[in-house]
């Protein structure tokens, strides 16, 4: 395991933000997190394309390009010898004596870590997982992947203090995304996902199964829904980088069939898809 910080690569443990750093006295930047198969990046351009969109919506300007950036991973991945990763990229606005408005000249600083992935236990990917749901406190740009996570941990924190894997977000009803994951239900065949609204984050993984979805004739519907159409779906999963396409076997009280013909097939393709990039 590996870490960079402010142009140059470091031990994971050293310490070496200093004091008056944004991203710790504001949460003042946005990060990625990139899974890395057999030490093989996944949509690492999606993710990098997706920093990119968070930067220019908070008018912070990159310190590297991207190809820069893609460059730093992959030097990184090579250094730590991992093969099954997870790479967590953060850009700050940088260190400056503490006011709100950015620092001038711009000095945005560039962490990067690179870890072993997270392992999701086996019964979990076969039996599901269990979400609660809960009023979505967030502000209204939640498609910029900022580093202001407080909600999301409160969320979480709320699910596991129930017993449960993740949190579901919903506005007055309308079932949003989870803490760190987007929400999917079938219902007749038919997939539904919350639109890709600034409400929430685009997920990478979550537009990968639309994709996936169409293409194997699976229709698609990106509308809002509400809590009882969740409640009363035929199967639900949610979706990221690291858990991947990840059944649900309850919502709140309400129980969901192990039977997913859906949910299922997108699996499958998934794996298709980690295969490609495992065999290259
Ligand atoms: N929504 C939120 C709030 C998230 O934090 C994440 C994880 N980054 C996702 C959705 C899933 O996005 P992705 O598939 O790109 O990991």
């Amino acid at each position: 395991e590996i870490a960079f910080y402010n142009d140059s690569f470091v031990d994971i443990n050293a310490k070496v933000v200093p004091i008056q750093e944004r991203a710790h006295q504001f949460g003042d930047g946005i990060y990625e997190v990139i899974r890395v198969y057999n030490g093989r990046p996944f949509y690492m351009d999606e993710h990098l394309h997706r920093l990119q969109k968070s930067a220019e919506a908070i008018e912070l300007q990159l310190p590297y390009t991207l190809n820069q950036i893609e460059n730093l991973c992959l030097e990184g991945l090579e250094r730590s010898t991992l093969k099954e990763a997870e790479i967590y990229i953060q850009i700050s606005r940088g260190i400056y004596t503490r006011q709100h408005h950015f620092p001038e000249p711009s000095c945005a600083v560039f962490t990067m870590t690179i870890k072993n992935a997270r392992v999701i236990p086996e019964n979990k990917r076969v039996n599901g997982m269990k979400v609660l749901t809960t009023e979505d406190d967030r502000w209204k740009n939640c498609y910029i992947k900022s580093l202001n996570l407080l909600p999301n941990v409160m969320a979480k924190q709320k699910a596991k203090v129930n017993g449960c894997d993740e949190a579901v977000f919903h506005d007055d009803g309308i079932v949003k995304e989870g803490s760190s994951t987007n929400v999917f239900t079938v219902k007749n065949g038919i997939l539904h996902t919350y639109p890709a609204l600034n409400g929430i984050l685009h997920g990478i993984t979550r537009s990968i199964v639309l994709k996936l979805a169409s293409e194997t004739g699976i229709e698609v519907v990106e509308e809002p829904f509400n809590l009882d159409f969740l409640y009363e779906a035929d199967e639900v999963f949610i979706t990221s980088t690291s858990m991947e396409v990840m059944p649900v076997s309850q919502v709140d009280e309400i129980e969901f069939s192990t039977v997913r013909p859906v949910t299922d097939k997108l699996i499958e393709q998934f794996q298709a898809l980690k295969d490609d990039v495992i065999t290259g």
